[in-house]
């Protein structure tokens, strides 16, 4: 009785508002939606078709009168009118009617503007949240894959996402210094397509490329290397081909992004002041997002750094939990949203 009375108030909500994936986490209840950040909407009006997965799918398919966007693509707010929609999408398929309008905490790119982050707030409020609370994403990812952010000591997150890499040294639930680079999984997948074309004269899309990655990408070389077969068309004849391809060449081509993301990852262990960056010798750099699980990556970045590097458990889900835990402790949640505006 008493905790169905409870599902009738307690109705509080996260949300990662990821450049590929949105998360919602709801309060006692945890994650309960992952979809693609894409939306599909008619050409020339703000009609939305379809929102997550079911727009994904058009993605790339689309007949001329419909359009799928990513409104997040590159970590900045493209298009504040479809963000807005599909944040209300999210919400009110979580929401339901309950009695107390929810509070909402959102995981926002550390990179956008004030007026992305005012549009942001403008748009949960319009769906129905009674208070609204922004969090950087880094911050976020690095409660939710549990580092002792509140502690004195230096605690380096690396959230490799679709749109962009974010990186942040913490303490005392503070962020120190940040970056958010605009190279991520999505970088990954053209570096394969121009790939693809260069060396074997093949057209692919973005969608195979993104499984080429994950079905045989890697960072460093693999014990057991592997292959896969390729469907696209082919360049010369214009018809379609088949050939296979080795984890090797696609490792070389994502030599570039990754060296970006080192780089970022060198300056922010720069600037870290010398009494964290000590703490980092033990306690290493922590990865999440979608682009830890590329194959290696934590070893690369490893021989790189000279530091340990661990994987999150579940690095897709790090910012959703994040919220969640925030949601969890409000006296911290309005200390973070205080010095992060
Ligand atoms: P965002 O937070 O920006 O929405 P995510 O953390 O959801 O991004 O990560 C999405 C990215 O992770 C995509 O580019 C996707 O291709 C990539 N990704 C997902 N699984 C894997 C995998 N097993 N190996 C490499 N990359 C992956
Ligand atoms: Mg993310």
């Amino acid at each position: 009785m008493f905790a169905q009375l409870k599902g009738l108030f307690s109705n509080d909500i996260g949300i990662d508002l990821g450049t590929a994936n949105s998360l919602v986490y709801v309060r006692d209840r945890g994650i309960v939606l992952r979809e693609p950040s894409v939306v599909a909407i008619q050409a020339g009006t703000n009609n939305v078709l379809a929102v997550g997965e079911e727009a994904k799918r058009m993605l790339g398919r689309t007949p001329g009168n419909i359009i799928a966007i990513r409104p997040m693509k590159d970590g900045v707010i493209a298009d504040f009118d479809v963000t807005g929609a599909m944040l209300r999408h999210f919400i009110q398929r979580v929401h339901h009617r309950k009695l107390i309008a929810p509070r909402v905490v959102v995981a926002v790119p550390s990179g956008i503007t004030e007026v992305e982050r005012r549009a942001v707030k403008d748009s949960v409020t319009h769906a129905g949240a009674r208070e609204v609370y922004l969090i950087e994403q880094p911050m976020a990812s690095a409660i939710g894959v549990g580092l002792p952010v509140h502690e004195p000591a230096g605690n380096m997150i690396v959230d490799i996402g679709g749109g962009t890499c974010e990186m942040a040294i913490i303490s005392l639930a503070g962020i120190v210094f940040s970056r958010s680079l605009r190279v991520g999984g999505d970088e990954f997948d053209e570096t394969i397509v121009a790939y693809m074309k260069r060396a074997h004269n093949l057209m692919i899309g973005e969608r195979t490329a993104e499984e080429i990655k994950i079905r045989t990408g890697s960072a460093y070389p693999l014990e057991q290397e592997l292959t896969m077969d390729v469907k696209g068309r082919d360049l010369s004849t214009g018809l379609p081909k088949t050939i296979t391809i080795r984890s090797e060449e696609i490792r070389e081509a994502l030599k570039e992004p990754l060296s970006s993301i080192l780089e970022s990852i060198r300056i922010t262990l720069e600037r870290c002041p010398p009494e964290l960056a000590a703490d980092l010798v033990d306690r290493g750099i922590v990865l999440a997002g979608g682009g830890a699980l590329l194959r290696q990556i934590d070893r690369l970045i490893a021989e790189e750094t000279y530091l340990p590097v661990h994987v999150a458990d579940d690095p897709m889900s790090a910012v959703a939990e994040g919220t969640g835990r925030v949601l969890q402790e409000l006296q911290f949640l309005k200390r973070v949203a205080s010095s992060s505006g």
